[in-house]
């Protein structure tokens, strides 16, 4: 379960309900509600299974402006 990080929306979502994507900044899926981007964190199962959990702000990639 995911909740955008959007103080005025925090709608939550489950993985299927958003497209997961890579913007060149890191993997994150853009609010359905409210078009905020919310980055996610790729985790490869034991099972083979792909994991996205949700984290805090934005990856460290240096100075990029949003
Ligand atoms: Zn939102």
């Amino acid at each position: 379960m995911f909740t955008c990080r959007n103080q005025s929306c925090q709608a939550q979502w489950e993985q299927s309900d958003v497209v997961i994507k890579n913007e060149g900044q890191g993997l994150l899926f853009r609010c359905p509600m409210c078009g905020a981007r919310n980055y996610v964190e790729r985790f490869d199962g034991d099972d083979g299974s792909v994991l996205y959990e949700q984290i805090e702000g934005r990856p460290d990639t240096g100075p990029m402006a949003e």
